[in-house]
């Protein structure tokens, strides 16, 4: 299928403004830094999510779907941005998210009932294992539910990062920056993936570099194996020749703290930081850790002076008001 066939549905706000990140660069007497600001995307609070669910709820609408179905962590932001979108597009939307039921709304759990989803608690699941139950019960009460995949990452997914790349080259030339290195949580995969994919089609020396956010696969297969798999398939699907191998597939795994969710020291350094010194709020879970993970690998002086680095913030300052307690500690 050819890359601008694919059908979209308007949901945010594009192009997202790039930022230079000045007094952080200087405060860090490091590279460059400028900041892609996908926590602008505008969809109720934004977040990268925002790009995959133009061509994802694109693709439910031309199905004649009639609900939504799609699972998360209680703070995800993948679920929040998804009954938002379900909402606009005039469908249900069911979530699935793992845990219990709260005694306290706070954050994208708040507004994932302000937005009107429908929410499931499946315990110990929070990948969409239980996905299929919700299904089964929809399809029983007669309707035609649309899954949307965990983190919204499948193929088309992915594509939305590829033309996102495609979109921060354009305002790169309009101001004639070069962008040396491309830093941003990764976790689900189709970020990452579709950055890579974009990269081949523009024919770009970007460094891509994905900071892993959560240290459970859902098999066993390493995170960057699953990263490559979903490149090759993004590839396949949007016609762009040229393969792929591991070491298009760059990523971190050393900046996991204690887990997915958990906030340690690196993490309210980074949020602090980046606050404090340009007024950008960052998110506990996602950009605060890649965040955190940049600030090392500066200070480990793995970029020079006149590089540039671009951070890709990918939104979640929702979940901020979730972690009250873990961040002024
Ligand atoms: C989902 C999410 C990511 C990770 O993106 P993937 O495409 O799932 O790897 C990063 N940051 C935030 C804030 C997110 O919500």
């Amino acid at each position: 299928m050819a890359h601008h066939s694919l059908p979209r549905k308007m949901l945010g706000h594009f192009p997202t403004p790039v930022t230079e990140l000045d007094r952080l660069s200087r405060y860090l007497d490091g590279p460059r830094l400028l900041m892609k600001r996908d926590d602008l995307t505008g969809l109720a609070m934004g977040g990268n999510k925002t790009r995959k669910l133009e061509f994802l709820m694109a693709d439910a609408l031309s199905g004649n779907y009639d609900v939504v179905v799609t699972a998360g962590a209680i703070q995800s932001n993948h679920c929040r941005q998804t009954a938002a979108a379900a909402a606009v597009c005039g469908l249900d939307c069911h979530l699935v998210l793992g845990g219990s039921k709260p005694s306290q709304a706070a954050g994208n759990y708040l507004l994932d009932q302000l937005l009107g989803a429908q929410i499931h608690f499946s315990g110990d699941f929070r990948k969409g294992e239980t996905v299929p139950e919700v299904v089964e019960e929809l399809k029983y009460g007669g309707y035609k539910p649309y899954v949307i995949p965990y983190g919204g990452s499948n193929e088309l997914g992915a594509a939305a990062f590829s033309e996102a790349l495609k979109e921060l080259d354009t305002q790169l030339a309009d101001v004639d920056a070069h962008v040396d290195h491309i830093i941003f949580a990764s976790s689900s995969g189709a970020t990452q993936a579709g950055l890579i994919v974009g990269k081949k089609v523009l024919g770009r020396d970007f460094e891509i570099t994905g900071v892993e956010i959560d240290k459970n696969g859902s098999d066993d297969r390493t995170f960057s194996e699953r990263v490559l798999e979903l490149t090759e398939q993004t590839a396949e699907f949007l016609g762009v020749q040229g393969g792929f191998s591991g070491s298009d597939v760059v990523s971190r795994s050393d900046y996991l703290g204690s887990g997915y969710g958990v906030v340690g020291d690196p993490e309210r350094q980074a949020i602090a930081l980046t606050a404090r010194h340009e007024g950008i709020l960052l998110d506990p879970v996602y950009s605060g850790r890649a965040m955190s993970g940049l600030i090392d690998m500066i200070t480990r002086g793995q970029f020079t002076r006149d590089e540039t680095v671009l951070f890709w913030h990918t939104g979640g300052t929702p979940a901020l008001f979730a972690y009250a307690d873990e961040l002024l500690s």
